[in-house]
């Protein structure tokens, strides 16, 4: 049994595919799959999936990237009201929130960065709900994206921390995991976690494609983060020297799918003379059909355990009891 505990069968590019994919997810053994949100779009989506298959789960939350649309400027309220409450603007701030009781409204007035975070304490009820995330911080400047003029400077950092540590907070008191993104953001991640860290958060938390980084690895060790490592690990070398490092208590896959597709190679000797030549292996890899999908754990677990020097069996029982725990998954 194997566990992807980071997919994003809630992207567009899944639309109409979801149950074949899901279904070969199992064929290949991939029994259980996080689908996370990166906003309230994919967010709603993630849950209405996860509500829909068995052993699949949701994680909702607000990606580091979208703070960038809280740092223009606010021309009118109603450009930050989340979807489900907009049919309300102008009406009594009651009336605009379905779940009152779960919100705490008079945040309304107090910071617009807020706002949009609300959903999540919507959508925290379902079961199928178990992690906040992704969230964090993400320095890197992105050439595609939605967002006109888009550019990393010291006010989009900001809000990407105001929006990480509320999204945290909110974890914590409803008693969920937390999977954070990183990206080029070390010192501020850690910075973040050291000033709000909460024993409630060991094996609770994972770095989700976490960078090859030994402070980080560090970090993770003293307070009992997981490490998520995906199909990267197949090309990018620097991942393959940090994964032998990383103890077999801390270690969980993700797919981080359709992203991150791993690469086949003829062999694994091939691999390892590679490895050892210092040479990337681009030019060995056979093509896999895009996008990456959920099924495709198993050849990353098959890849680690050789790069370990571990049975197939072995990194899959560890990594998908690691995963359980991480998401309070028992039993299942
Ligand atoms: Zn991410
Ligand atoms: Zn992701």
């Amino acid at each position: 049994m194997l566990f992807d505990t980071h997919c994003h069968l809630n992207f567009k590019v899944f639309d109409n595919m979801v149950e074949e994919v899901v279904g070969a997810a199992r064929n290949n053994g991939v029994n259980h799959m996080v689908v996370v949100g990166t906003d309230e779009r994919t967010s709603f989506k993630a849950v209405e999936i996860a509500e829909k298959y068995k052993g699949i789960y949701a994680a909702i939350g607000v990606h580091p990237h979208h703070a960038y649309k809280l740092n223009q400027k606010i021309d009118s309220v109603g450009e930050f009201i989340p979807t489900f409450a907009k049919a309300s603007v102008g009406k009594p701030a009651s009336a605009a929130c379905p779940s009152k009781s779960l919100l705490d409204m008079t945040k309304w007035d107090r910071d617009p960065f807020l706002l949009d975070t609300y959903f999540l304490e919507k959508l925290i009820t379902s079961k199928k709900v178990v992690a906040i995330g992704e969230v964090g911080i993400d320095k890197h400047e992105y050439q595609k994206t939605k967002y006109t003029d888009y550019k990393v400077d010291e006010n989009f950092v900001e809000g990407q921390k105001k929006l990480f540590n509320e999204q945290i907070k909110i974890a914590l008191q409803y008693n969920k995991s937390l999977i954070i993104h990183n990206r080029r953001a070390r010192e501020d991640v850690l910075e973040i976690l050291t000033e709000v860290w909460d024993k409630k958060m060991e094996h609770k938390t994972v770095f989700h494609c976490c960078e090859p980084d030994k402070k980080l690895l560090q970090f993770a060790k003293d307070h009992k983060i997981f490490i998520g490592i995906n199909g990267d690990v197949t090309y990018y070398k620097e991942k393959q020297v940090f994964v032998k490092n990383i103890p077999l208590e801390f270690l969980v896959l993700e797919t981080d799918s359709p992203y991150l597709m791993p690469r086949l190679h003829a062999s694994f000797a091939e691999v390892a003379s590679a490895t050892k030549a210092e040479q990337g292996f681009g030019g060995q890899a056979e093509p896999l059909q895009k996008p990456n999908e959920p099924k495709n754990i198993k050849l990353i677990n098959n890849f680690i355990a050789r790069l370990v020097g571990e049975t197939e069996e072995k990194i899959a029982e560890v990594t998908t009891n690691n995963a359980k725990t991480l998401f309070g998954i028992f039993p299942g």
